[in-house]
């Protein structure tokens, strides 16, 4: 697919999301940029529903909100404070180690690079976007599941796994976009563009998409 035509289909797509967010989208519209909390957040959120994080973080940020402050914190209460989110004690000691780290390494602020951000432990591609583009406000694509699979199946990629993908959109996508596709494409994926049978008949893009690869829809 061109790039003008994708292009078209974000923008109507934009026109009809105002009231759909991505939950570490809805959290930094409801916190403010602070990237700390974006990576944090973003932690959580792996392999954890929706409204399951959004509870978590909110109980975690009410005991601490920076890196020194939650470097002090008992990895059994970062633990508690986060349950029921999924593996809740792996990411309890992850979000205290990588705490620690930021104090140690940067003295307590989270650097702006996907380099820097991936020599964390448990950090990978898809948090480190996140935090560049969502906590600094830099230019960087986000893509996950639902980014990878939506652009696969409207033909404007062709890849295998996600990082294929971004390093395809990093090429063709213009900048301006960057940021914004991530949380439109996740909400669009989690309501209508879903991963088994897909919603086309209440798509409002179905008529410019080639659903390459959809053998199953509603
Ligand atoms: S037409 Fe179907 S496959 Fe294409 S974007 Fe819409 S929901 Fe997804």
């Amino acid at each position: 697919m061109p790039v003008e035509d994708v292009l078209g289909i974000l923008r109507r797509l934009s026109a009809r999301a105002r009231s759909w967010h991505a939950p570490v989208v809805a959290l930094v519209a409801r916190m403010g940029k602070d990237p700390y909390q974006v990576l944090v957040s973003c932690i959580i959120s792996l392999r954890t529903k929706d409204e399951v994080t959004d509870g978590a973080t909110a109980r975690l940020f009410e005991l601490a909100r920076t890196p020194a402050a939650m470097a002090t914190v008992d990895e059994s209460a970062i633990a508690e404070a986060i349950y029921p989110a999924g593996f809740y004690r792996t990411k309890a000691a992850t979000i205290r180690a990588v705490s620690r780290e930021i104090l140690e390494r940067w003295g307590g602020a989270v650097p702006d690079s996907i380099e820097e951000l991936l020599t964390l432990k448990g950090v990978g591609r898809k948090t480190a976007n996140l935090v560049v583009s969502l906590g600094h406000g830099k230019p960087a694509i986000c893509v996950d599941t639902h980014v990878h699979r939506i652009m696969n199946r409207l033909h404007f990629v062709e890849t295998g796994d996600p990082d294929a993908t971004e390093a395809v959109l990093r090429d063709r996508l213009p900048r301006r976009w960057w940021i914004k596709v991530n949380g439109l494409l996740v909400a669009f994926g989690q309501r209508i563009c879903v991963p088994i049978s897909p919603k086309c008949t209440e798509c409002p893009v179905a008529e410019a998409c080639p659903r390459r690869g959809v053998e199953k829809s509603r």
